[in-house]
């Protein structure tokens, strides 16, 4: 889960890390009682999307009065930033920046545990400098087994060449980033740009927070800073029924039981030819209603032609989800998609035997179901339905 600059801000400044004092608004006006409150000038006006690269985009001004607030405000609700629309700005004091670092913390599969990066090439996009210049990132394990110490920072601090009389400061932000991303099961936790500012102070001024999905349950707090109006519709929705469904780009809808078969369905499908439309994890669920709302979710996303059935009976029974499907078509009397199924497992051939006079194609392996629905796809876009 991702959430918004302003709310990783508020929980940074819980684990005292300095960050400027501002407030979201939601309208031009809103932003100038703001921008008013602050009493200083520059503000900075940003907008708050769920994207990197909000300043390149122009969804980043400082204003150096209300006149000029409420225009930039103005400008930037409502503006279009990598697909999605701004509807809120975070006001805030501008900051007089003399150096910007950046500073993150990851959780790395290959160390398989949290790993500090540290970069005096900040402001611009990390990915970028990791390419170019991968000696300018520095890296830090932070072992699982005893955490942060004294030196990281110490490290840290002489590798970004940060100024004597700024180390306490830059100590407390390195402190505050790394328990604030371990306490809160982050995936990814980051300040770009940390700024050294003309006068000599560190201050956040920028702040991510991506969060493991799994791991919200155990955070209800987090859970509410959640923002659906970010996310891709079709995906809300089936958090919304429970279903675990991520949207891709291609053109067959596939319907899977367990998340290994899932990823292994998507690859057959690429293997011949095919564009898997989505990842869907039915589970054990086959109940009619279940398998209706995935049918009902899959093709409300335009670029799929057919629906594609890879089921293996393990716990769940193959005639269980035969009926489930069967069911679930009873109750959609206008879905007019070509479905192949593959069944296999417990009781697969009494779940065959029950399609038989359905409309449904059935494949006898994994792979002929994939060429099958490869097929019908592309038969499909070349009679130009
Ligand atoms: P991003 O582009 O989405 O990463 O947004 P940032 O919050 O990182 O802002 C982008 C850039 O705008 C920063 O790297 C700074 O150079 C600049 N910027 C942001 N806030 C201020 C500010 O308060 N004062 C000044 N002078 N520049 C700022
Ligand atoms: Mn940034």
């Amino acid at each position: 889960m991702k959430i918004h600059e302003y709310q990783a801000k508020a929980i940074l400044a819980k684990y005292d890390v300095p960050i400027p004092r501002g407030q979201v608004a939601s309208t031009a006006d809103e932003a100038v009682t703001i921008a008013a409150e602050i009493g200083s000038w520059p503000v900075v006006i940003k907008a708050q999307v769920h994207v990197g690269g909000r300043g390149k985009a122009g969804g980043v001004k400082l204003a150096n009065s209300a006149e000029e607030v409420r225009q930039h405000a103005g400008a930037i609700l409502g503006m279009d930033i990598k697909g999605i629309t701004v509807r809120k700005v975070l006001v805030e004091p501008g900051i007089d920046i003399k150096h910007e670092i950046y500073l993150g913390i990851i959780l790395d599969r290959i160390t398989k545990a949290p790993v500090i990066m540290a970069s005096a090439e900040g402001g611009v996009e990390i990915e970028e400098v990791a390419k170019t210049n991968p000696e300018k990132i520095l890296k830090l394990v932070v072992p699982p087994t005893y955490g942060l110490r004294g030196h990281h920072s110490i490290i840290a601090a002489d590798f970004l060449d940060i100024p004597a009389d700024a180390r306490k400061t830059f100590k407390k932000v390195l402190d505050g980033l790394v328990a604030a991303f371990i306490d809160n099961d982050c995936s990814l936790a980051e300040i770009n740009p940390l700024v050294l500012t003309g006068s000599g102070h560190v201050i956040a001024c920028d702040a991510k927070m991506n969060f493991d999905d799994n791991a919200l349950p155990w955070h209800p707090e987090l859970a509410e800073l959640r923002d659906d109006g970010e996310e891709d519709p079709l995906e809300v929705e089936a958090r919304q029924k429970s279903l675990n469904y991520v949207r891709l780009d291609g053109r067959i809808g596939c319907i899977v039981n367990g998340a290994g078969l899932a990823m292994g369905t998507m690859d057959v499908v690429k293997h011949f030819g095919g564009t898997p439309a989505n990842f869907l994890d039915i589970g054990g669920g086959a109940k009619a209603e279940q398998v209706a709302e995935a049918l009902n979710l899959i093709t409300s996303d335009p670029n799929v032609d057919v629906i594609f059935f890879n089921i293996f009976g393990g716990i769940v029974r193959c005639d269980i989800v035969a009926q489930g499907v069967l069911d679930a078509l009873k109750s959609l009397p206008d879905f007019d998609y070509p479905i192949v199924m593959r069944l296999s497992g417990t009781n697969d051939e009494q779940a065959r035997k029950m399609l038989t006079d359905s409309p449904i194609h059935i494949a006898a392996t994994m792979a002929e179901g994939a060429q099958l629905a490869v097929k019908l796809s592309e038969e499909k876009r070349t009679a130009g339905v």
